[in-house]
């Protein structure tokens, strides 16, 4: 019997997942397992596996079966989701001219090396004229890629938010300046808190063991996962029944390690609840970068830095670090909410964080629009950082060479922190209408009925729904500020006193 339209996307789609998948597993390899030595032969099998991806997006058959899908669905129907993503996903591959896709390679691989030297000289100088040739090639992309109506920079938020446009981020980034920044600044003038119970001897099997029993408790499935330490943490998965987290630690401070692994749990369990009869179709891994922010920092913040949770964890904190002495969660608890600007945005906590954010985005619009040219990008990010957290640089590897982002061409990525930051209240505060008394569950240590709600909400759903409409499904109304500024002011007055 002959296929039908959606057997044959199905089949087509399911290779293109499956080069995905194991260029996936190579990474997470890479960064996990490998000797330092195989770098370049994984280099190279990776450049493979990309190439055959991106022929088979590009191929003729596929888009035959994209519009043969077309055809057959039903508006509103998976099928017809399925063809919605697999059209956006195939025309931007299709969109970048082969020598353009080409010379941004090569530039991405000297602006990483450049930029690591750079960074390690405190010189932006040695970056600056790779810099300008990356923004000049990421330019060139977006004017392929934009869609009727999209601006450059949004043809960029694009591949990480589907859906998301600079001028509606541009009002939600207004007031968070305008509202965090004071409420930073007030902190920053009281007392500071006491951090002494965070600190102190925390053997790495401890740790491990502690960020385990928490994830285990959240429902990360063990089974259909793993943790494995790595110097920066991710989490990757490529297939639901498979996904990996990493982690690392500190010997002298417990917070990195356990919020950490809260946080890629957090991703975990999105990945782990993703559709299993949509895997390997366009709809079937997480929507945007956002929505999968949203899950870890929901984990790691609303849940992991709240008292209620600390009643459960405290007598478990006590088991695995018996050195840490008679703490209790009165002590305890503000030390892993200490707020405090600082230069480096991934120290950062959960308030200053979106202003670190807040300071990227600006320049990343100053320089998509002409404003900003990349010889003043140093002073425009000091000027900045002064201006938004109240710390100017004492030199560039603490300024603006200190992310990888740029360096790897990836414009407008930073905002999916900040709308995973506001996504994460949103659905908080939507979990604790649903759910009744969140903090008695919490208290328990019961999390699943929180992960079974975040499954029906958002995970299962796959990229059945784009971003924009999910998250309005979700909670209720589209992305705001007020949850999270709710959220901040109340952790602040709890912990600080300040209003
Ligand atoms: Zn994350």
């Amino acid at each position: 019997m002959a296929e039908t339209p959606e057997e044959t996307l199905r089949r087509l789609w399911g290779e293109v997942a499956d080069l995905a998948a194991a260029a996936a597993v190579l990474e997470w390899d890479q960064e996990t397992c490998m000797p330092p030595r195989g770098q370049e032969g994984r280099g190279l099998v990776l450049a493979t596996l990309a190439g055959l991806r991106h022929e088979r997006l590009t191929a003729p058959a596929l888009q035959d079966a994209i519009e043969a899908a077309g055809e057959a669905a039903e508006p509103g129907s998976p099928l017809a989701a399925m063809v919605r993503e697999a059209r956006r996903v195939t025309r931007r591959a299709r969109r970048i001219p082969r020598d353009l896709a080409r010379e941004l390679a090569a530039v991405q691989s000297r602006c990483l090396a450049r930029w690591q030297e750079a960074r390690r000289q405190a010189d932006f100088g040695l970056f600056q004229a790779d810099l300008e040739r990356m923004l000049q090639l990421k330019r060139e992309e977006a004017a392929a890629v934009a869609e009727e109506g999209q601006g450059l920079y949004d043809a960029l938020l694009d591949e990480y938010e589907p859906g998301a446009r600079e001028a509606e981020l541009e009002p939600l980034f207004r007031r968070l300046r305008e509202e965090l920044a004071p409420l930073v600044q007030a902190v920053a003038a009281g007392d500071p808190v006491d951090e002494s119970p965070a600190r102190g001897e925390f053997p790495r099997d401890a740790q491990e063991a502690f960020g385990r029993q928490a994830a285990e408790r959240m429902g990360f499935d063990f089974q259909a996962g793993r943790l494995d330490a790595s110097a920066h943490p991710f989490c990757t998965g490529f297939h639901p029944r498979d996904v990996r987290l990493t982690w690392r630690w500190d010997e002298t401070d417990f917070r990195p390690a356990f919020f950490g692994i809260l946080h890629e749990a957090g991703h975990g369990l999105y990945e782990q609840g993703l559709p299993l009869e949509w895997q390997r179709t366009p709809i079937g891994g997480a929507v945007s970068l956002g929505v999968h922010e949203s899950q870890s920092r929901l984990w790691e913040n609303q849940v992991g830095r709240s008292r209620a949770f600390w009643e459960w964890a405290l007598p478990r904190f006590r088991e695995a670090f018996p050195g840490a002495g008679e703490v209790t969660v009165d002590v305890l608890w503000p030390a892993v909410n200490v707020v405090r600007p600082s230069l480096i945005r991934v120290e950062a906590d959960q308030v200053t964080y979106n202003l670190h954010v807040a300071l990227r985005f600006g320049l990343e619009q100053a320089l998509f629009r002409g404003k900003l040219e990349v010889a003043d990008l140093p002073a425009a990010w000091d000027d900045a950082s002064e201006e938004l957290l109240g710390l100017r640089p004492g030199n560039a590897a603490e300024g603006v060479l200190q992310d990888i982002h740029w360096a790897m061409g990836a414009f407008g990525y930073f905002p999916t922190y900040t709308l995973g930051n506001l996504v994460a209240a949103q659905l908080w505060e939507r979990a604790r209408a649903d759910l009744g008394d969140l903090d008695t569950l919490l208290a328990r240590g019961e999390l699943v009925p929180l992960r079974e709600w975040l499954r029906e909400r958002i995970h299962r759903h796959g990229s059945r729904w784009p971003a924009p409409e999910l998250v309005e499904q979700a909670t209720g109304r589209p992305v705001a500020v007020e949850p999270f500024l709710a959220h901040v002011r109340g952790l602040l007055r709890e912990v600080y006193g300040v209003s």
